[in-house]
């Protein structure tokens, strides 16, 4: 049995996180935290599956040495995320880290103290199965077609725009643009290091890492992305939606399993790496 706390217990990804953990039969929940809301209820009962005796806490640290946690996931905020991290990997417990909104720099150190205190992690900023995929398409489609834009779509309350997705989807693309001989003489002429086109208008989108990426904030939408691909006389989408919060739960639970056998945070991309290797390319 891995011993699992959640950061975030009372959040939407939360008390998702809460559910899944308890139904896994190889997973047990010790520990769960929150800020304000839910502080002091039982984080069962608030996930909707009745009591389990585990009540929420607001300090993470002594959570974590009091439950012998020995897999903390978080999904606070932006601005608590890298704080928790912390507090996590100081405490030699793994880490599973899907707050979005870490910037890259954060996101290295935490990294950096995960090799120091000897313990791993996983970081990701979409934990659906099908966005991972639709990460890599993305970069095997960027060798081929040079021009791309990226549309996002999350529910208001979301506090990055654009989505931790759509960066990491826009890295991904220039990483294998840079990588492609193919790409490079393709675009020869376009620089990517420019402004989007069309006069730069905000209505063009924001440039990430060359990549301009449009977000929209509806009711309604959990999560959405499309990568659209453009070349003379035709389009390539590449779309994935999430409909539900549960879309998010195989990812998470993969990662909190393979969490104790690394060192260091790597990502959903390397951790299937495996199973994203082509078989054409062996
Ligand atoms: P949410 O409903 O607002 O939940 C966030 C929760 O974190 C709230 O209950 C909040 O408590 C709590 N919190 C804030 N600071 C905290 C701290 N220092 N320690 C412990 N708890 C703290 O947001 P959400 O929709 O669940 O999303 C959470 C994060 O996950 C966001 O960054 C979102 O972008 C990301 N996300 C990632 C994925 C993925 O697959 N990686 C998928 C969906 C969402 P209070 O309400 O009391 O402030």
């Amino acid at each position: 049995m891995i011993r699992v706390a959640v950061a975030g217990a009372a959040g939407k990804m939360g008390r998702e996180v809460v559910k899944a953990v308890v139904r896994a039969p190889d997973l047990t929940l010790v520990a769960a935290v929150g800020r304000h809301h839910g502080v002091g209820e039982d984080a069962g009962l608030l996930a909707g599956i009745g009591p389990i005796g585990v009540k929420v806490g607001s300090d993470l640290r002594q959570a974590l040495s009091e439950s012998q946690a020995q897999v903390c996931v978080d999904f606070t905020l932006p601005e608590a995320g890298a704080e928790n991290g912390r507090t996590v990997l100081d405490a030699g417990v793994c880490l599973v880290m899907g707050t979005t909104g870490l910037s890259a720099a954060e996101l290295a150190a935490l990294d950096r103290l995960a090799r120091e205190r000897r313990v791993g992690g996983v970081v990701a900023p979409n934990f659906a199965l099908g966005a991972i995929l639709m990460m890599h398409f993305a970069a095997q489609a960027a060798r081929v077609f040079p021009e791309v834009e990226i549309i996002e779509a999350h529910n208001p309350q979301k506090r990055d725009a654009p989505s931790g997705t759509a960066r990491r989807t826009a890295e991904l693309i220039a990483r294998s643009r840079a990588e492609s001989s193919r790409w490079a003489a393709a675009a020869s002429g376009v620089n990517t290091s420019e402004p989007a086109p069309a006069g730069n208008s905000p209505a063009r989108g924001l440039l990430v890492e060359g990549v301009p990426v449009h977000s929209l904030r509806l009711p309604g939408v959990v999560a959405h992305q499309e990568v659209v691909f453009g070349m003379e006389g035709q389009t390539l989408r590449l779309i994935h939606d999430s409909t539900d919060r549960s879309s998010f739960m195989p990812g998470v639970l993969l990662a909190i399993r393979r969490a104790p056998e690394l060192k260091g945070l790597v990502t959903m991309e390397e951790l299937l790496a495996d199973v994203l290797r082509s078989p054409a390319a062996e």
